[in-house]
């Protein structure tokens, strides 16, 4: 469709944003709005509030001072005077002059002179005068203004964006397609799409200010609804068809029950039992399971998983667990050959990762392929190496493979087999409502009660320079028998170990992105935040500790004499599996690593978790950290270790950690202080990316869209006519087809 004002080189800009379509412009929403009906006046301004303010420029300068330059602009009302401040920032000095008229947002700040205010790195817009079009001023002054984040320099900022959006939507008139049935609207009091649009662009005069800054003007929730409507409505119908597949009907008579009894270790918790139960509830019935098992850290999620891999295969099905690292994976498979070693069946359990030599991965692949392997470990290299199975009956599965892996197992069996069951373990403590809604083609077992014998653990936050004090208790600890972990963020003090620091704010264009986002590196599971200098300074690259060097000094110093070990993501799987079995057997007692035993790693005789650095691990993290010790019955502690810089982020996450060991506690707080996309690493969890709707803010939403899909994919679906039916169903193909590329998983 053609857009006035975008050419082809803009569309080119835009779609490299994501946008490719009129509607993708369309639902690119301002993230606040300006009160230009009614501007705030400098006298009532307080200090500590974020306002933004109408005045007159009236002075610039630009000061040169030791720390770089700083441009200064002060503007007036009457008597009245405000100083904005911005830093390193040249390339203002020509954009202002005396007499225009601005508009500025940000953060009141006192100053010196305490008859006045000051604002420092506000964004800001210079108001059009009689110079500017008429189009310009009709959408800019006097009115509620949208804001934008900028889509492509100043250029593509929010001036560009109102006018475009402006127009589009005057030459849609009258022809936005609604895309939700009448009655549903109806039902739900929500404005049909066309209004929804316009208004949340343009809001219409005396709409109150608090609820557009919150959005949640009628026009906002009926956006944030249809979005979630339709990820729901795609979940749902994806449960639906599954109902309608095909899976393996297993047996659970009393011998396979006996063939679990023989290797159960130790008697499982009430939870443990129920969601066995619910487990092989779904193995018997025809269909295919796609069952998420929650359970925080330590609670027994892979007993469970076991369990029900033997019930697989003591039906004469292959069961495999794909493991989200190599360590882990590694872990898992000397778990199951100690458990499975009691088993009258002695099973054949084979492991398959990433970087075992070619030699051992072509045996491995056959002893599946001929069905010799009952049961078989691995990462992703299961997918990767094309691995086709004898008789693949159970898949289980970490939720970090999620999506874009579902749908691949199909891959794994037979050309005409019955679907594998699937069974998806997280660790993450997603609040229910917010599981139950996001994973809703899953059915949900929640392992609530932690196994009987633990205490709770010892959370300490001890500064750097106290480190000898950490070091003597560690040789206290491992001298009473015990092991200890220390953590640190990177192997190496290398330069690509350091976080990558992203700022989508450009320097040209007066409305800066909403904050500097920080783009985290992706290194297997190790990933970064960033700390307080570099939040504060981007370029300052902080000496970081790092396992590698911290191991060879410690050894050296502190830890003469202990058997120290290094475990971290660059070893190979030999070199890994060999670590871990000699900290598994305590042949080392003290684990110099990084985040890579973040998950999983189960080592009971461990009660001693060091994270140096703390303040620079996400909080889940330092939660799945701590949660690798505490896991005996003997006293465990966690230290967490704070360098002399710390952000407001980092300080609320360490007091965070030391103030709870609630897991759904903490993950709330995260979620809150992450915002959804961080907290579930949106592409790696393969979660959507939501363009209107945010999981948090919207939870309430989130459920309400969810009740009305069940209802519209059954019997209330007919209060919709076949036109809106249609609409529905060709919406839902786009939506899911190219926003969420999740085609058809499985
Ligand atoms: P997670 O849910 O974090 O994966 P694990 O499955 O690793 O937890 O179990 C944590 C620890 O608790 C392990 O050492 C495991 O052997 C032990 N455990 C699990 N279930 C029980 C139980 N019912 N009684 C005693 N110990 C248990
Ligand atoms: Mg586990």
């Amino acid at each position: 469709m053609y857009v006035r004002g975008v050419g082809p080189r803009v569309a080119e800009i835009l779609s490299a944003r994501g946008i490719e379509t009129a509607e993708d412009l369309l639902y690119h929403l301002p993230f606040r709005y300006e009160d230009r009906q009614n501007p705030r006046s400098l006298d009532e301004l307080k200090a500590g509030e974020t306002a933004s303010v109408i005045a007159e420029v009236r002075g610039l300068a630009l000061l040169r001072t030791r720390r770089g330059p700083i441009f200064e602009l002060t503007i007036g009302q009457g008597r009245r005077a405000m100083k904005c401040i911005w830093f390193h920032a040249t390339y203002l000095e020509g954009k202002f002059h005396a007499g225009q008229t601005v508009a500025v947002y940000g953060r009141v700040e006192p100053s010196r002179s305490s008859s006045n205010f000051k604002m420092i790195q506000p964004q800001f817009e210079v108001l059009p005068d009689a110079s500017d079009d008429a189009e310009t001023r009709l959408l800019e002054v006097g009115r509620i203004t949208p804001v934008y984040e900028s889509l492509g320099g100043s250029r593509l900022a929010s001036r560009w964006q109102r006018k475009v959006i402006f127009n589009l939507l005057e030459s849609m008139r009258g022809a936005v397609p609604e895309c939700l049935p009448r009655a549903l609207l109806d039902r739900l009091a929500l404005p049909d799409r066309e209004t929804a649009l316009c208004e949340v662009h343009f809001p219409p005069e005396g709409t109150p200010f608090s609820e557009l800054q919150s959005w949640s003007t009628p026009a906002h929730r009926r956006l944030i609804f249809e979005e979630l409507f339709y990820l729901e409505l795609g979940l749902e119908i994806k449960r639906r068809r599954l109902k309608e597949r095909t899976g393996i009907a297993f047996g659970a008579n009393e011998k396979v029950r006996e063939a679990i009894r023989e290797v159960l270790p130790f008697h499982p918790t009430a939870a443990q039992k129920r969601t066995l139960l619910e487990i092989v509830a779904d193995m018997r019935a025809p269909t295919p399971m796609r069952r998420l098992l929650q359970g925080d850290v330590g609670s027994g999620k892979t007993i469970v998983a076991f369990q029900a891999m033997l019930v697989a295969m003591e039906n004469g099905y292959q069961a495999a667990l794909m493991a989200p690292t190599e360590i882990l994976a590694t872990q898992h498979f000397l778990a199951a050959r100690k458990l499975l070693e009691r088993s009258s069946r002695k099973p054949r359990i084979v492991l398959l990762t990433g970087s075992l030599d070619e030699d051992r991965k072509r045996s491995n692949r056959a002893l599946i392929n001929r069905g010799e392997a009952q049961l078989v470990i691995g990462t992703h290299a299961l997918i990767e190496e094309k691995v086709e199975f004898d008789r693949l009956g159970l898949v289980v599965v970490d939720e970090q493979h999620r999506f874009g892996v579902l749908q691949r197992f199909k891959l794994m069996k037979k050309p005409g087999q019955a679907e594998p069951d699937v069974l998806v373990m997280t660790a993450t403590p997603i609040p229910r409502t917010l599981a139950l809604s996001l994973y809703g083609d899953l059915d949900l077992s929640v392992l609530d009660e932690m196994p009987p014998g633990r205490t709770p653990i010892v959370t300490r936050r001890i500064p750097d320079e106290r480190s000898s004090e950490v070091w003597d208790f560690v040789r206290k600890q491992v001298a009473l028998g015990r092991q200890a972990y220390i953590v640190y963020p990177v192997i190496e003090g290398t330069k690509d170990d350091q976080p990558e620091l992203d700022f989508s704010h450009d320097p040209e264009d007066g409305i800066a992105a909403p904050a500097p986002r920080i783009r985290q590196k992706a290194k297997g599971a190790e990933l970064l935040f960033p700390t307080a200098a570099q939040e504060a300074n981007p370029t300052a690259r902080s000496g970081l500790k790092s396992a590698v060097e911290m191991h060879e000094k410690l050894r050296a110093g502190p830890f003469a004499g202990l058997r120290v070990g290094l475990l971290h993501g660059r070893l190979d799987a030999d070199e890994k599996e060999v670590i871990m079995r000699r900290f598994q057997r305590g042949e080392i007692q003290v684990l110099v690593s990084t985040t890579v035993i973040e998950v999983g790693v189960d080592v009971p005789n461990a009660s001693v978790m060091v994270v140096e650095h703390a303040e620079r691990f996400g909080l889940a993290q330092l939660h799945q950290l701590r949660g690798r010790v505490g896991r005996g019955a003997a006293k465990s502690y966690c230290i967490l270790m704070t360098g002399p810089r710390i952000s407001p982020l980092g300080e609320e996450r360490v007091e965070a950690m030391i103030r709870t060991q609630n897991g759904f506690e903490l993950a709330e707080l995260d979620l809150s202080m992450r915002g959804p996309g961080e907290f579930f690493g949106t592409r790696q969890a393969g979660l959507p990316d939501l363009r209107v709707a945010n999981l948090l803010r919207d939870r309430q939403t989130l459920e309400l869209a969810k009740q009305e899909a069940a209802r519209f994919a059954g019997e209330g679906g007919s209060e919709a006519t076949e036109a809106e039916r249609a609409r529905v169903r060709a919406q839902l193909k786009e939506t899911w087809q190219r926003r969420y590329g999740l085609v058809e998983a499985g």
